[in-house]
């Protein structure tokens, strides 16, 4: 499979250079050059097929033999090697729970399978790879420890001192290993303004790679799309309806991507937040790009969506397309709480923000109509304690992963707002 940029269709490059290279050309995103198409007989055997059978053989598909069979059967199984279950919320839908990962929220799943395809390549050409991530607490986590312990590459994080939860900052500085937690003394955008200046300045005199994460690599966006499969395999229903609470969009557009492979999904669901820039468009066909505005579900506080170019290239750029496959509707956080304090009271389910911007997506698209839904649960409860304990007046457990790193020593090495602090520590450990 080549990936081209979804920028210029003529510019195609292998898997490899695509997920080294994060971003493509004219600031174009990857996409894969055609749709993959599963036979009928895996649909047809999907019914209780396992999650790593799934992820190899759809993976398979995009990687092609840049990573030999065998290696990429370990790869999926090690990526895959936690359960995203579906569960019964309510008559006739149901919850798909992709927090059960390292971090507790879905992110885990793309993480960590382009983390350990940078680091076959990375091992395979011989070069050391180090990740320079900025981080306002959550994404950086997931991404850090996706790279937990994979040969070949360091993961540096840096993080604002003191603007990150205590949970978040024990995911980030408890790691050890491969990875290293600089604790910065400023701001996010000071975080970030110091990975940029690395990445333009810093002279690695050809001793190893530096480069980014980034969210839009489309080895984050390729597993993001297994789980979909395996929500159908539990469903064991063709005619589900699956509902997608959405920020950047890359997880929903995993999902097409199943569903342009041939994955019987009846209907997708894109339910927002205010941040409303798609449901607008869904309905208008005009797309205004925003300053995004804070919420509950901060996750997906976006106003102006990266994935939002690859569906509209999916969709042909147009929008009744679009519509015909994606219903899209925003909520507020008064909603949002509500329907988490009424699916705490009526069914026993602690929602996260997030799962309860689903969960009210698959119910307005479900209304009046004898279908079953799915919407997706994106992160633990534990992981928005304050909103959930204000709202349901429970205190969840916190899950066994996050437990143990609470109960973790904290370490990090402060440094100031300033970027010659960070060269120095790139030249003394690498060069
Ligand atoms: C990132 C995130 C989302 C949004 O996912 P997108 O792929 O950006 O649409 C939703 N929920 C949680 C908990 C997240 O971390």
């Amino acid at each position: 499979m080549q990936y081209i940029s979804s920028r210029d269709k003529n510019l195609k490059v292998s898997f490899e250079e695509a997920v080294k290279r994060g971003l493509a050309p004219n600031k174009g995103l990857f996409m894969p050059e055609n749709y993959i198409q599963m036979d009928k007989e895996f649909i047809s055997n999907l019914y209780g097929m396992s999650l790593q059978e799934i992820g190899y053989q759809v993976g398979k598909k995009y990687v092609g033999n840049e990573i030999p069979d065998n290696d990429f059967r370990n790869l999926c199984n090690e990526v895959l090697n936690f359960d995203i279950p579906l569960v019964k919320v309510k008559n006739n839908i149901s919850s798909l729970e992709l927090f059960h990962g390292p971090t507790c929220a879905f992110k885990d799943v793309g993480a960590r399978f382009m983390a350990r395809c940078l680091g076959y390549f990375s091992q395979k050409n011989k070069e050391k790879t180090v990740i320079l991530v900025a981080t306002s607490g959550d994404t950086g986590s997931a991404v850090a420890r996706g790279f937990l312990n994979v040969p070949g590459v360091d993961v540096i994080i840096l993080y604002p001192s003191g603007k990150v939860s205590e949970i978040q900052e024990k995911q980030l500085t408890t790691n050890g290993g491969n990875i290293t937690a600089l604790e910065v003394n400023g701001v996010f955008d000071d975080c970030q303004r110091l990975v940029k200046t690395a990445f333009t300045n810093f002279d690695t005199k050809g001793k190893f790679k530096l480069t980014s994460a980034n969210s839009i690599n489309i080895a984050r966006l390729i597993p993001q799309s297994f789980y979909y499969y395996y929500a159908v395999s539990q469903a064991k229903n063709a005619e589900t309806v699956i509902c997608v609470p959405s920020g950047n969009f890359g997880n929903l557009t995993g999902g097409i991507l199943a569903w342009k492979s041939g994955l019987p999904v009846k209907h997708f669901v894109a339910a927002t937040n205010i941040n409303d820039t798609v449901p607008q468009y869904v309905k208008t066909g005009i797309y205004t790009a925003k300053p995004s505005k804070q919420t509950i579900s901060n996750a997906m506080d976006v106003g102006d969506p990266s994935n939002f170019e690859r569906l509209n290239i999916i969709f042909n750029q147009n929008y009744k397309e679009f519509g015909e496959t994606i219903s899209s509707y925003s909520f507020t956080d008064e909603q949002t709480r509500e329907k988490m304090k009424e699916t705490y009271e009526k069914y026993g389910y602690i929602l996260d923000p997030h799962g309860a911007v689903g969960l009210l997506g698959v119910e307005k698209y479900l209304e009046n109509k004898n279908l079953e839904g799915i919407f997706l649960e994106t992160a633990h409860p534990t992981k928005f304690l304050d909103v959930v304990k204000s709202v349901t007046s429970v205190t969840p457990e916190l899950p066994e992963t996050l437990q143990a790193c609470m109960k973790k020593e904290k370490q990090s090495i402060k440094i100031e707002n300033n970027y010659a602090d960070l060269e120095k520590i790139l030249k003394d450990r690498y060069l």
